[in-house]
């Protein structure tokens, strides 16, 4: 183990922004990055933290947490998701607004990046406490966004319901329609057709990118997807109707295997009638949930949560390549024994940035007022994201590192000439 990893490793333990700290000095010493550029990032330019009174069902008031980190903006107005749940806290905000510049920059989009959270259990909340809950973040939250400042999106426990709460709410402060404020909103209110499928799709165009450079074909190999909310599902979808054979699917209800094969229609359809979970899918056998990322397959793709690859358990994966539709699935610790086996990870900040590209298009259709088909969106999605696969390829070979630290490079190298543009007081 090298000692940046190991740093890594004693970081990880603390804190998850001073994981991605570890990981920007690798990449930014490899890259020979300012010392000047590197203090800069090294610090988050903006956080914001409220409490949030809530008239609950019960008749009681209940105080949430919410957070908004804005992370940088030398590239253009901060961007990233709002995420509602239980483990939201400033320093997990922090870590996941840092990766947001990074992400933004690596898909070449004109973005800082930022995150935004509450800490609450969705699942345990009614219709109209969330409501309440999203309405009072907007309202608490309005000197901070804007079109050209700072631009929120769904992440974990949100969707397009909670983005027109939190757009309608802006609305009436502002005293006009600003959709451009918010993306990954429904359709009929300014969203972008292929935003919902676009993170899932992302991982789908790197997965087929990654397995051309290593001389596989798509009807030849199988493929694990943890996770089958929105990321998953898309992916599991779409890698299947490219020929890959989905052989285990899992959510945070249960987890399937199939060697041969998992019909995902079928899987799609029972969750749509089963409360959007798998428990009870009779399509694969049911196995533990540990076992479904260490179980035989070519490439993985971890679509659910954060720290799911770790120490313990990356010594067994089977994959030949890893495919990151999670924001920070592989646990620093892990990155050096997956090195070691020479697994290929496709990171985060590359895998599912499709996501942040679709609200990227979303955003330029709201300033134009003008809707494109949804074959133009993934046209021009797919495009971007071959363009990002293949720097961040490049860089690999060219600084002799694996693809997470080559995606920090292509990152820096961007926002550096941002920062170093823009200057300083
Ligand atoms: N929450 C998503 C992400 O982590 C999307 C962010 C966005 O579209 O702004 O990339």
């Amino acid at each position: 183990m090298s000692t940046n990893t190991v740093n890594a490793t004693q970081a990880h333990a603390e804190s998850m922004f001073d994981a991605v700290l570890a990981r920007l000095d690798v990449a930014a010493k490899l890259m020979n990055l300012s010392e000047e550029v590197l203090q800069v990032l090294r610090n988050p330019s903006k956080q914001v933290k409220v409490s949030l009174p809530i008239m609950m069902d019960n008749g009681k008031i209940q105080v949430f947490e919410g957070y908004r980190t804005v992370h940088s903006t030398h590239l253009g107005p901060s961007k990233g998701g709002i995420r509602y749940a239980m483990d939201v806290n400033a320093d997990e905000v922090m870590a996941l607004a840092a990766w947001m510049s990074f992400k933004c920059a690596v898909a070449n989009l004109p973005y800082g990046g930022a995150k935004g959270g509450i800490k609450c259990d969705p699942r345990a909340m009614s219709v109209g406490e969330l409501e309440r809950l999203s309405r009072a973040y907007a309202v608490s939250m309005k000197d901070i966004f804007g079109v050209n400042r700072d631009i929120p999106a769904p992440d974990m426990g949100t969707s397009g319901r909670e983005m027109a709460w939190i757009l309608d709410e802006f609305n009436k402060i502002n005293g006009e329609d600003s959709p451009g404020v918010i993306t990954g909103k429904p359709i009929a209110i300014g969203g972008s057709l292929g935003r919902d499928a676009a993170t899932g799709r992302g991982v789908m165009v790197n997965t087929l990118a990654a397995l051309k450079k290593m001389n596989l074909k798509a009807n030849e190999v199988t493929c694990i997807v943890q996770g089958f909310g929105n990321v998953g599902s898309h992916a599991a979808r779409l890698l299947s109707e490219k020929g890959i054979k989905i052989v285990g699917i899992g959510d945070h209800t249960a987890s399937f295997y199939n060697e041969k094969g998992i019909d995902i229609q079928a899987a799609l359809d029972f969750a749509a009638k089963n409360n959007r979970v798998l428990k009870g899918f009779t399509g694969a056998t049911e196995i533990k949930s540990s076992e479904l990322l260490t179980s035989k397959c070519d490439v993985l793709v971890p679509a659910a949560l954060q720290n799911v690859i770790t120490e313990e358990n990356a010594g067994k994966i089977q994959a030949k390549l890893i495919v990151e539709g999670a924001n920070g699935p592989t646990a620093p610790e892990a990155d050096a024994i997956l090195n070691d086996k020479k697994i290929i990870c496709v990171p985060d900040i590359l895998a599912n940035s499709g996501g942040v590209t679709v609200s990227y298009f979303e955003w330029v259709q709201n300033k134009a007022g003008y809707y494109w088909t949804e074959e133009e969106v993934n046209t021009k999605h797919d495009l971007k994201m071959e363009i990002a696969f293949e720097a961040v390829w490049n860089n690999a070979t060219q600084f002799k590192t694996g693809m997470r630290i080559a995606a920090y490079i292509t990152a820096l190298q961007k926002i550096e000439q941002g920062v170093k543009l823009k200057g300083a007081y």
